[in-house]
């Protein structure tokens, strides 16, 4: 009874002319969010398997050198180059080193230490020649040209890191390599950024959770679930606060309560300008609203804003649209960038690949458009890209099916097959 009077209300007022009902251009929008966001400030320590995914948050100073000896590449034979004329000579076998059990003795000018990658290079040595450049006879081998390459075969100590050198720098988000690498340092534990505190909630009075009673023209949520998984995937700590009705006054206390609990605060849905879009008006009355519309699609109604909360004056806010697709694309185009960067990460963009369309692609003017597609390798080795179906933005689907976002820029029509479009993968290797 009340939506119907609300929608009557709405009808015959006039509307009325508000600062968050520009489209915003999707680089002016991002270049707003970034220039209001700063880096959240702390640290802490942490096993260095807990800083997988985490933010350095300072520079890691090698405190040895890496490796710590001078040691071989190859399996093969450790001689000191005086013992050759004109790079040839044979000369006696006088024993083996392994790998962690270093040749404690001297090696004659007429000998040779048999030697194992990562052995030691006996004191008296300098060139290492691989097995297989070498004649074995016997205890004898004989070496008929020490190439200049021979030298590869040793690696010099701290030719990785050397002591004092900074192995990574603060705002690397930690990959496997850098845990390799901390490791090789023989450090235990790293001090990384806190984990950012996302506060997240789904608006809407036809969601349901998991487990609740699918009620008549109910749906279950699905954007808490896809906001958790892309907020952890980021290295963010998701705080998930539920399902809230199209109520002002619910969506008030929900706001509060997310803005004294989290440093962001992300919702999804009710945040154009229907009779049950609340978010802006609640904002707007709270705190303020920067902008609320992006000539984007999808994520066309999108709000940005801020309130005080209990970390800080001004907890930033993030109005999702509600459509599934729309809220995914909005949080990978528009706030992943923002997130990185009060993580204190120094994030390289994403590459955005340049790939052939395999098929013609509606496209209108005026608005960037992302449409899920799927990559295809192409004879000669070029890769193309095909959409994944319909691309409503409630189609799920589309997503789950999807290698990446094809990206059509603003002011770019229709799309012809064989025409050059951007590209952003979802994955990469590590
Ligand atoms: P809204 O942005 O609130 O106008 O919602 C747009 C569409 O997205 C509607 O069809 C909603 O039912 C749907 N929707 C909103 N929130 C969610 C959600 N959390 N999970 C799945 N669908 C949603
Ligand atoms: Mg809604």
């Amino acid at each position: 009874m009340n939506a119907q009077v609300d929608l009557v209300t709405s009808a015959v007022e006039p509307l009325v002319e508000s600062p968050f009902e520009r489209n915003l251009a999707v680089e002016e929008a991002r270049a707003a969010i970034l220039g209001f966001v700063r880096p959240i400030g702390g640290f802490e320590r942490v096993s260095l398997r807990q800083a997988l995914g985490r933010v350095l948050a300072e520079d890691v100073i090698a405190p040895i050198d890496v490796p710590a000896y001078e040691n071989s590449a190859v399996d093969g034979f450790a001689l000191s180059s005086e013992g050759l004329r004109d790079g040839v000579g044979m000369l006696r076998v006088i024993g083996t080193s392994l790998a962690g059990h270093p040749w404690a003795l001297s090696v004659p000018r007429d000998g040779c230490v048999r030697v194992m990658t990562g052995a030691a290079i006996p004191r008296d040595c300098d060139v290492v020649v691989a097995l297989e450049a070498c004649r074995i006879e016997g205890h004898q081998v004989f070496i008929d040209a020490v190439c200049a390459r021979s030298s590869d075969n040793v690696r010099r100590r701290g030719e990785d890191l050397s002591t004092g050198q900074a192995a990574l720098r603060a705002g690397k988000v930690l990959r496997p390599a850098d845990l390799g690498l901390i490791g090789s340092l023989g450090q235990a534990d790293v001090a990384v950024r806190p984990r950012l505190r996302v506060a997240f909630l789904s608006t809407g009075d036809e969601l349901r959770s998991i487990g609740d009673t699918p009620d008549e023209a109910c749906i279950f949520d699905s954007n808490r679930h896809s906001l958790w998984s892309m907020l952890e995937r980021l290295g963010c700590e998701g705080r998930d606060l539920g399902l809230v009705r199209d109520d002002p006054l619910a969506l008030e206390a929900a706001l509060t309560s997310a803005c004294n609990c989290a440093d962001v605060v992300i919702t999804t849905g009710g945040v154009g300008g229907g009779a049950a879009d609340h978010l802006r008006d609640t904002l707007a009355r709270l705190g303020k609203v920067t902008f609320g519309r992006i000539a984007m699609r999808p994520g066309r109604p999108m709000a940005f804003g801020h309130l005080h909360g209990k970390f800080s004056d001004s907890i930033p806010v993030f109005g999702l649209p509600g459509n599934p697709v729309a809220a995914m694309v909005a949080f990978y185009m528009i706030i992943r960038d923002a997130l990185l960067r009060m993580m204190g990460a120094h994030a390289r963009p994403v590459p955005l690949m340049r790939v052939k369309a395999l098929e013609p692609l509606a496209k209108r003017p005026g608005r960037t458009e992302f449409q899920r597609a799927v990559l295809e390798s192409l004879q000669g080795g070029e890769l193309g890209v095909r959409v994944t179906g319909r691309q409503g933005s409630g189609i799920l689907r589309s997503m789950t099916e999807a290698d990446g976002l094809i990206v059509l820029e603003a002011e770019r029509g229709r799309v012809e097959a064989g025409e050059l479009v951007g590209f952003l993968a979802f994955e990469g290797l590590v």
